[in-house]
């Protein structure tokens, strides 16, 4: 999500530091007992936030960490969880690329990988860099849970169809595929921005759940 430059962007964040933090090697393994949740979920991409806020609020034991990488959104967001009461306690962002995760979490400490409308990237020579591409499944497959799995959605039918197949040629297993998530009520998931504009063009929502198939041995 680009937006025109902010330039209390920076600095609000640097404010915030303790909330949207950069480089948070310190909670590495500890994220559970930070955000004293059972069940830890991590949206790479939140853009200006309201899926992680509205999905904190709605799911009282779930904590959250929302990856943001680019600082203009992320000052948005940031400011955004910080003015809704009971936001702040249970979830955190970080402002960085999701391909360092390794860095910021333990091996199986994520229950839940949410992957809202992330950016297409259409050209071939590109694809490698889809939050949904080879190395992020090897890195999520590290970092989920026993029971975790990835949730996707998407406007994009490209991006979708490719995806399904990176999941199965990475031994992900899918357990639900939707072509048209909003077609029936979905009360349990909040809708995000970008997923909000699609629907107003009547466009349909992809949604899918991918869990990593244990290896065997
Ligand atoms: N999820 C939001 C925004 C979608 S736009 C919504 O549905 O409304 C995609 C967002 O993902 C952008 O804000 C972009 O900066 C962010 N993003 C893309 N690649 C990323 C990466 N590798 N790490 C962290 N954020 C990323």
């Amino acid at each position: 999500m680009r937006m025109r430059k902010k330039k209390w962007a920076d600095p609000y964040l640097q404010e915030h530091c303790d909330y949207a933090y950069e480089n948070p090697i310190e909670n590495k393994g500890k994220w559970k007992e930070l955000l004293e949740c059972q069940s830890l979920h991590v949206e790479i991409g939140p853009g200006k936030g309201d899926y992680f806020i509205g999905m904190s609020q709605q799911h009282e034991d779930t904590g959250w960490v929302a990856i943001e990488k680019e600082h203009n959104v992320a000052a948005v967001a940031c400011k955004k969880a910080l003015e809704e009461a009971h936001v702040e306690k249970r979830t955190r962002m970080i402002v960085g690329d999701g391909i360092d995760m390794l860095n910021w979490f333990a091996q199986g400490e994520i229950d839940v990988i949410h992957l809202n409308f992330s950016d297409p990237w259409p050209k071939k020579y590109t694809h490698k860099r889809r939050l949904s591409s080879e190395r992020f499944l090897e890195i999520y497959r590290m970092l989920l849970s026993k029971d975790g799995y990835i949730q996707m959605k998407t406007d994009n039918e490209k991006l979708f169809e490719d995806s399904i197949l990176y999941f199965l040629h990475h031994d992900y297993m899918l357990e639900n595929i939707c072509v048209n998530f909003r077609r029936d009520s979905h009360p349990e998931d909040v809708i995000t921005e970008y997923e909000n504009r699609f629907m107003q063009l009547g466009q349909p929502i992809y949604f899918l759940i991918a869990k990593p198939i244990a290896k065997k041995g």
